[in-house]
């Protein structure tokens, strides 16, 4: 049978996992040798095994008894002893802090005989009737479920009749006959009495506890922190130490250093005559923690010592909750403190410079997600709080963006033009929008996913986005949208979007620039004085000597290649080409869709071939001596055509006089129409089906690259095909490339060395990875496509239909398409990657999806022994860090 209760000098501060943080800190207090109040913790195991059969595991309360009574005689007295009570407090503690959504019951042990017990020993008959009342109220509303306003309204009753507000003027008679009225509502409510066996308290207590892991508020907190939904929660039983014993007694709450800057100091508040949950309801006022010196000096310099102490043990900053109790110090909680991104990179860097943690470790104190909070701009908090908010979307792209709306991209690049602030709002957005969406300060979608096309673009562009903003009504034509309440916003009105919130506000919210950016991108240095910027370049400093994967961007022009090489890159992973036929070029490819004759389509290749070997040989300028992937064009054609609907009515309104150039158009666009285009001709399809298009792209490129190499660069291209599901596919389109670049040579005279790899992005690729790394020199998991094939969820519709629902449910902590899918996902990742590897050792594999941004999802890769990462440019810094830290 395992052991399911621990007293607290069993214990250590390694075994969250079994005793909850809360118990396993003060287990390490309490073999530290600080004054902690004896107690025992019962095990998260006994309450997995409660909330699955619904009772308590044979044998625990055997244990308990034990503890009990081994606490009882280190105390000298027993649980709720008519002359002279133990009081014990029952509180939750998980593995993970979920500050304030679970349980607590004070005063256990309390009862109508030793309420007197109590009042002798403590010399105060108003203390004891007053904590009596307090475990009949918290028990009431936790235990027997009453609601809590019941017992507030018979406390403010008490008050008025007494003519006061303030619970200090009621007296012991006016505690004892609220007891008596609490009871009242105890039988009425809960159709039970009070329970006054102390025995008895302590158990259904316990129970309340575990019950509480499953409360609504737990449920929902544990999702925002994807904190995992069947650890459960362990239960600390502590003798009560009182801080409301008089002015000499009172509780507080600590810091070791500064939780918002990491700068060392005294930080906390302190409250005298009160217990924690008064503090915690803001009953009365506390004072600043540097005052406790003139209120009681010893307990002072004895809790500076002990958060020494406990700075110096746990080479962390900590924070701590404590009471004294007639001048008597107890520390009743420490635990690792919560901390903002950038006071954990200041904290680290400090720590590192005491001597107390090694490099590695100061690595290992900060995350990805924190070094990404940095960098976007962000709202002034308390002008934000003050702003009018219309709704709140999805936080799809991080930042915080001011502008006027508007509904149109013309409309966006005009006002830009003019030097206007602008935010693109749009139903949804498609590749026609792009032009806005880079003239746009932000973008705000009321439909779509996280994967949604504006969430995807404009992650890639760095660019603030909220989407799925589902209570807003956008109407384009009329230039406005609507949010609840009525709140017409039109065009020109400004609005604050929070891309890291998702919230949206009426009107102009102040903004604060990045340092880390500014860093970054090479404007600010590290010698120049700023902390938190001396603090991220040593961190990053570190983490890139102790990478092993490295990593590229997603870029498809010159300026995000040049951005992409300042923040670190280490070359292209995924150049989309399909992004360089937007704008006026789209006019381009529609006459290539419509070309009738072989000569038409290559009048129309002929015109694109020279744009595209321009848009190369910038990007290969920027990436001078690094790899730069390119991808062929991927996505079904329809997509630069003029949309179906709108068009079949402009032909239908024209009748006889509709523009034969548009019937055409409508024709193509009938033809290329797919129910389902994501899985139709796209990809490697169209460069087999469209003769001459992946040819005129390859010819761009080794062009290109010619180019630069008589210009005395150094271009290193990849050409990379997409949406493989045969080793077949890949073999056609790689005998034309080959022959394409022979002709270059032959041309030109100068040798341009290309790999020739593929994208591994369906399910039917990864399982044939062996056959298809015959003929692909590289693999790139588009672990997009791979999640959206392997899961059968279409990557634009599904995050707003149905994921929310999902994630309730706990059927993933995480969308599959923001954190890679580990089980699923990532077995075909392994898969291939072995398998490819096997048929040709030293075959280079990368992933370019949008998870190799994704901090969880880096380390897969690094575990799996992929050699590069690839994410947008912005990322790119997240990415470094963390394949450092994957490597520690
Ligand atoms: C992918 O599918 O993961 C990928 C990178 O390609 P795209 O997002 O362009 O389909
Ligand atoms: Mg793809």
């Amino acid at each position: 049978m395992p052991k399911f209760v621990y007293d607290f000098t069993e214990g250590n501060k390694d075994l969250k996992d079994l005793l909850g943080g809360k118990g396993a800190n003060l287990a390490e207090m309490t073999n530290l040798g600080l004054p902690v109040p004896p107690g025992f913790t019962i095990t998260t195991e006994a309450c997995r095994y409660y909330l699955e059969h619904g009772t308590l595991p044979e044998g625990l309360e055997a244990e308990i008894d034990t503890h009990l009574t081994a606490l009882e005689s280190t105390m000298g007295k027993r649980l709720g002893q008519a002359d002279d009570p133990l009081l014990v407090s029952v509180r939750s503690g998980a593995k993970f802090s979920m500050p304030g959504m679970m349980e607590t019951v004070l005063n256990i042990g309390l009862n109508d005989e030793s309420v007197h017990g109590l009042a002798a020993q403590a010399g105060d008959e108003r203390f004891a009737w007053d904590s009596y009342r307090r475990l009949i109220q918290m028990f009431g509303k936790t235990v027997l479920d009453i609601d809590g306003d019941l017992f507030e309204e018979a406390l403010e009753a008490a008050k008025d009749r007494k003519g006061t507000k303030d619970d200090v003027d009621l007296d012991a008679g006016d505690f004892r006959d609220l007891v008596g009225t609490y009871k009242g509502i105890v039988r009425e409510h809960a159709g039970r009495d009070f329970p006054t066996d102390p025995r008895e308290q302590m158990n259904l207590a316990t129970m309340a506890v575990f019950d509480s892991w499953n409360a609504d508020r737990a449920i929902l907190y544990r999702r925002q922190e994807r904190i995992p939904v069947d650890l459960g929660t362990a239960v600390n039983i502590c003798s009560m130490v009182f801080g409301n014993l008089g002015m000499d007694s009172g509780t507080g709450v600590a810091f070791t250093r500064d939780p918002a800057s990491g700068q060392q100091g005294i930080y906390g508040d302190y409250l005298q005559n009160a217990q924690g949950e008064d503090v915690v309801a803001g009953i009365r006022n506390t004072v600043p923690l540097v005052e406790l010196e003139k209120i009681d000096k010893a307990s002072y310099d004895q809790l500076l010592d002990i958060m020494e102490t406990l700075e110096n043990h746990y080479r962390d900053m900590c924070d701590i909750e404590f009471t004294i109790e007639r001048g008597k110090l107890w520390m009743l909680q420490t635990r690792v403190g919560k901390r903002t991104a950038a006071a954990a990179f200041r904290i680290a860097c400090q720590l590192l410079d005491q001597g107390l943690i090694d490099a590695d470790e100061s690595a290992r104190r900060v995350t990805g997600d924190q070094l990404a909070q940095l960098m976007f701009p962000r709202f002034d908090g308390a002008a934000a709080k003050e702003a009018t908010k219309l709704t709140k979307g999805m936080n799809a792209s991080p930042g915080a963006a001011v502008g006027k709306v508007v509904f149109t991209s013309e409309r966006a690049v005009e006002l830009a033009a003019q030097g206007e602030d602008v935010i693109l709002v749009r139903r949804e957005t498609n590749p026609d929008d792009l032009s806005g969406m880079v003239a746009a300060q932000g973008v705000l979608t009321s439909r779509g996913g996280k994967t949604s096309h504006a969430a995807v673009v404009a992650r890639g562009m760095g660019k603030t986005c909220v989407c799925g903003a589902e209570e807003l009504d956008v109407d384009v034509k009329a230039g406005s949208f609507t949010a609840p309440g009525g709140v017409t916003v039109s065009e020109g009105d400004v609005i604050s979007i929070d891309g890291s919130s998702g919230e949206v506000f009426l009107g102009e919210v102040p903004v604060e620039d990045s340092p880390v950016v500014r860093y970054f991108e090479g404007e600010l240095r590290a010698s120049d004085g700023d902390e938190l910027v001396k603090s991220v370049h040593r961190i990053m400093k570190h983490a890139d000597g102790r990478a092993r994967l490295k990593v590229r961007a997603n870029a498809d022009n010159p300026e995000d290649s040049e951005r992409a090489r300042r923040f670190g890159a280490q070359g292209i992973g995924l150049c989309r080409t399909e992004h360089m036929f937007l704008g006026e070029r789209r006019q381009l490819v529609e006459k290539l869709i419509l070309a009738e004759t072989p000569e038409e389509r290559q009048a129309a290749l002929d015109a694109l071939e020279p744009l595209q070997k321009q848009d190369f040989e910038g990007i290969f300028t920027a990436m001078d001596g690094l790899p730069v992937t390119i991808r062929l064009i991927d996505p079904p054609l329809h997509e630069f055509l003029p949309d179906l609907t709108e068009l079949s009515v402009k032909v239908a309104l024209a009748g006889d006089k509709a523009d034969p150039q548009d019937r055409r158009l409508l024709e193509a666009v009938h033809r290329l129409h797919e129910q389902n285009p994501m899985l139709g001709l796209r990809g490697v399809r169209l460069g087999l089906v469209i003769p001459g298009l992946f040819s005129m792209q390859v010819r761009a490129i080794a062009e290109a690259a010619a180019g630069r190499i008589e210009a005395g660069g150094d271009p290193r291209p990849e050409i990379m095909i997409p949406l493989v599901g045969a080793v077949q596919e890949l073999e056609a389109v790689r005998e034309d490339t080959l022959r394409i670049l022979a002709e270059v040579k032959e041309a030109s005279g100068v040798d341009v060395h290309a790999l020739i790899g593929t994208m591994i992005e369906l399910p039917r690729a990864a399982l044939t990875a062996g056959q298809i790394a015959e003929a692909a020199e590289f693999f790139s998991f588009g672990t997009n496509d791979l999640t959206q094939t392997t899961w059968g969820f279409s990557r634009d519709d599904v995050e707003a239909a149905f994921f929310s629902r999902y994630l309730e449910l706990g059927i993933f902590g995480v969308s599959p398409f923001e954190t890679l899918d580990r089980d699923g996902v990532g077995r075909l990742v392994r898969i291939a990657a072995e398998e490819g590897r096997a048929t040709r050792p030293g075959l280079k594999i990368g992933i370019c999806g949008e998870h190799g941004g994704d901090p969880d999802s880096v380390h897969f890769c690094h575990e799996v022994g992929l050699d590069y990462v690839s994410c947008s440019p912005f990322r790119i810094p997240v990415a470094r860090l963390e394949a450092g830290r994957a490597a520690i």
